[in-house]
């Protein structure tokens, strides 16, 4: 009897996973934790080949500001490959980076767009984050950098290095306002206060040894870093600091650009005007593009100081422009803050009901779940520490009731949604009903990091 009539053939998604973990690297992420394989996505949901479906609240880390293959896109890339247009252009100028440039500059806040130099990086957010210290460091003549506790701002060298988990570097780290675990004690406005006092006194008192430097870098909500809105105030703060002593402020909007945040810019609900912004992931519409936007008195480096091949890919500025102008033209960094404001409602009542739940916060469609260990006393602030075995439970629970989700945080203790910005409300109700369903099982069967039983719970959940 032939072999393939006594053993069934396993199901071919089986065979690609299967392939992918021999084949792929060590370094492989997401993979790991989401083992689908997506064959057909629309709007929030993807499809896998073994027919499961499952609601995308992680939108390519973010990216996905229309969702999986909106229309708009699909017709703006079409448009582009029927023209006959050249795919690969270096950085020569064309018809659709043109209209890209436009479309950006007229949503970028009006004192930066007016006298503002764009530039076309490699096509990954961390290239941009590389040029733009390239940049601030020709301009000033300096050499440091400021950047901040939690923050996350890329994989290659320089962007790592002013990222959170560094491990060598001369980059001078300040104190994000991370209210649930304020540094301080205090949180609230005056732990933010107390952040930005801080920063003044390194850079006024000579004797800190933290040497002028030639740029501070920031995020207006950190997302991988788990969830953190900056209050405006200290944004505010940031900016009268740096300006106040020529130093470059360099907003890093990869994550909370086009309409995330609940506007079309993070930096627009403080109202600070950037020096460089930075930018990638939902300006490409779904496919890689990355730049820096920056006043032109900064423009003082030379021709080539910083190149790459792959700085003109038309089909991702198309699917950009068509995303900037469909997010302005439907208002949807307004529908992003008024849906994420009543998710985030509902998520406090979650909160309410399980003891596992430090703190619900967010700010538009960038929701984030901060678990906690149940059995642990809370300090001074009320903070307990992360249950990150808790948190990847939970997010296997998500999967299993086809709910994609992805932790991050300093522990990868908080469960984070950010789902598509076109979500209608039925389906942010159908997201936020499976995160409660998958995290009453996960607390069911999974015991705290102490190794106790499951968690009480306070309420019903919403
Ligand atoms: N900055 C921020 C705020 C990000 O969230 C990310 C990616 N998550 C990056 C920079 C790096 O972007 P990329 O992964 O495209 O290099």
């Amino acid at each position: 009897m032939a072999l393939t009539e006594t053993v069934p053939a396993a199901p071919a998604h089986e065979g690609i996973l299967r392939r992918q973990s021999l084949r792929e690297s060590a370094a492989r992420t997401y993979a790991r934790s989401l083992p689908i394989v997506p064959v057909r996505a629309r709007g929030l949901t993807i499809e896998g080949a073994d027919g499961r479906r499952y609601l995308d609240c992680l939108s390519g880390a973010g990216t996905l500001a229309l969702g999986h293959n909106h229309p708009v896109v699909l017709e703006a890339i079409r448009t582009v490959l029927d023209s006959g247009a050249p795919l690969h252009v270096l950085d020569l100028a064309t018809p659709v980076k043109d209209a890209f440039t436009t479309e950006l500059f007229a949503t970028l806040p009006r004192e930066l767009a007016e006298k503002a130099r764009i530039q076309f990086c490699g096509p990954a957010g961390t290239d941009a984050v590389e040029a733009a210290f390239k940049l601030v460091r020709t301009a000033t003549g300096r050499d440091g950098l400021m950047a901040f506790s939690g923050a996350y701002h890329g994989m290659t060298a320089e962007a790592l290095a002013a990222s959170g988990g560094a491990q060598h570097t001369s980059v001078v780290r300040l104190p994000y306002p991370y209210d649930y675990r304020c540094p301080f004690g205090t949180g609230g406005e005056s732990g933010a206060e107390l952040a930005a006092r801080w920063t003044q006194s390194l850079l006024d008192d000579h004797k800190s040894g933290v040497p002028h430097p030639a740029g501070m870098i920031l995020e207006p909500v950190q997302g991988e870093g788990g969830v953190i809105p900056a209050p405006d105030s200290w944004l505010r703060r940031m900016r009268e600091i740096t300006a106040a002593r020529q130093i470059p402020l360099i907003v890093d909007e990869v994550q909370t650009g086009v309409g995330r945040t609940g506007a079309f810019w993070a930096v627009d609900h403080s109202g600070i005007v950037p020096d460089v912004i930075v930018l990638s992931k939902a300006i490409g519409g779904s496919l890689p593009l990355a730049v820096i936007v920056y006043r032109e008195e900064l423009d003082s480096w030379q021709p080539g100081a910083h190149a790459g091949t792959f700085r003109g890919n038309q089909l991702a500025m198309a699917a950009g422009a068509a995303t900037l102008a469909y997010v302005r033209a439907n208002g949807l960094d307004r529908r992003a803050g008024e849906l994420g404001a009543r998710m985030l409602t509902r998520l406090d009542s979650l909160a309410a009901a399980h003891d596992c739940i430090g703190e619900v916060r967010g700010r538009g469609l960038m929701l984030g779940v901060e678990l906690v260990d149940r059995d642990a006393a809370a300090d001074a602030t009320g903070a307990r520490p992360a249950d990150p075995g808790l948190a990847a439970a939970v997010r296997d629970a998500c999967l299993d009731r086809g709910l994609i989700v992805e932790l991050g945080g300093r522990h990868s203790a908080v469960v984070r949604l950010l789902p598509p910005l076109t979500i209608t409300d039925e389906q942010a109700d159908a997201i936020l009903d499976r995160l409660a369903d998958a995290l009453t099982a996960a607390v069911r069967t999974t015991p705290g990091p102490t190794g106790s039983s499951p968690t009480t719970m306070r309420g019903t959940t919403p």
